[in-house]
């Protein structure tokens, strides 16, 4: 096989966040790692995030805490190898009496630990200039939060992994099938104990009917990203307003919620139809990666909508102000999401082989601390 490793201990099929994961935990425990990627470089779900690591998304226990231990390699990992890695913080902001009323409940309950606290609107305004003060009501600060630069983090990773840890990088190469002990590829076999998938979306290739069976479909979401803002300018922490408090699980418990869903479903149709919530992140450059909406299910719709750009940047007109927020690209990614709940689909279809899949919108926030829990089983 050109220019790779024919027996290995593992092998991990796909170079996204959660393969590289997988290849860094294996390659920890002192194994032999082969990591196969299909294209020249990764371009899937993780290059084409905001590059958030959000703990304060997934509900507290051990989501929660996986989240922060992924943080923690994360802040390890980006001073070994030299990437940006920016520990801002986040920024809940509230325009609204019901917005507000929901982060009072979420400090009030499990969630309200770990440094957060509740601002109001001249404590926002005298910290965080990016933030639009007109009609603001207050803010919820947390430090948890940090900032990655997906494209260079996931382009540098495979390298540095081969550097310090001794993995092998077999590119440009398809898995086609899995035999025991054996890993069939479109440029010949490798040997392996182990076989770790993290294919992302394709659920087509390697076990397609496990993937049938399984409760997971595709999901859609449009982003966008500005060019560099004026170098005395910052946007300070990840901002996000009310919108964002209808998405993540983290404040389902806030009794308030129901209310405030119900709200902003009449107040912002278009919005709750295409699964609109506005985050906004900086890269060190200084652009902003804008973001996002949801369409769910198995076929992804190629087109991508222009009114949901308009609705992205109207919203993010409400609580960001910026120099310019003139954009210089749009894309849009896809990830797998579990139907039931589920924060991910782990599941073994034959001995020696693990499929890893289904981290939906939190790849970049768990992808760590769930992979060393993954080889920890394995033994
Ligand atoms: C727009 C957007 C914004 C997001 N924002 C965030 C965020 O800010 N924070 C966060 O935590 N998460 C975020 N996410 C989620 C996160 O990006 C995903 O959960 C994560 O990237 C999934 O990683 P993955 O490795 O499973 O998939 P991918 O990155 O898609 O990687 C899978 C890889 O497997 C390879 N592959 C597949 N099949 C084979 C095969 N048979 N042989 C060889 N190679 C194969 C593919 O080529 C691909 O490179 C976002 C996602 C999107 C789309």
């Amino acid at each position: 096989m050109e220019g790779a490793a024919v027996k290995v201990e593992v092998v991990v099929v796909g170079a996204g966040i959660v393969g590289l994961a997988h290849a860094r935990a294996a390659a920890r425990r002192g194994l032999r790692v082969a990591l196969v990627e299909r294209t020249e470089r990764a371009v899937g779900a993780s290059v084409r995030n905001f590059g958030l690591l959000w703990p304060i998304g997934q509900p507290e226990g051990p989501r929660h805490a996986r989240a922060l231990r992924s943080r923690e390699i994360w802040a390890e990992v980006a001073r070994d190898a030299g990437l940006f890695f920016s520990p801002g913080g986040s920024l809940h902001l509230a325009y609204h009496a019901d917005e507000w009323q929901v982060l009072r409940e979420y400090v009030a309950g499990p969630g309200g630990g770990y440094g957060r606290e509740l601002l109001d609107a001249p404590a926002v305004a005298a910290r965080f200039p990016a933030v639009r003060p007109a009609g603001l009501v207050g803010g919820l600060w947390s430090p948890t939060e940090a900032t990655v630069d997906p494209r260079e983090a996931i382009g540098r990773l495979p390298a540095w992994l081969a550097a310090a840890h001794g993995v092998e990088l077999v590119f440009g190469t398809t898995v086609r099938e899995i035999r025991p002990s054996r890993v069939l590829t479109s440029r010949g076999e490798i040997e392996a104990e182990q076989v770790i998938v993290c294919s992302g979306a394709d659920f087509e290739t390697l076990y397609p009917e496990q993937f049938r069976a399984a409760a997971i479909t595709r999901c859609k979401l449009q982003m966008l990203r500005t060019g560099p803002q004026p170098a005395t300018w910052s946007l300070g922490p990840a901002l996000c307003a009310g919108l964002t408090l209808a998405h993540y699980d983290s404040f389902q418990y806030c009794s308030s919620l129901p209310a405030l869903r119900e709200r902003l479903q009449a107040a912002l149709p278009f919005h709750a139809a295409h699964g609109i919530h506005v985050l906004v992140s900086a890269t060190a450059a200084g652009e902003l990666t804008l973001g996002d909406s949801h369409a769910y299910g198995l076929t992804v719709d190629p087109f991508d909508r222009e009114d949901i750009n308009t609705a992205i940047l109207g919203y993010l007109d409400t609580f960001l102000q910026a120099p310019s927020l003139a954009i210089a690209e749009r894309w849009h990614g896809v990830y797998p999401k579990m139907t039931d709940g589920s924060s991910e689909l782990v599941f073994s279809p034959e001995p020696g082989v693990t499929v890893v899949n289904g981290l939906g919108g939190a790849g970049m926030t768990l992808s760590f601390g769930l992979a060393e829990e993954v080889v920890a089983r394995l033994g």
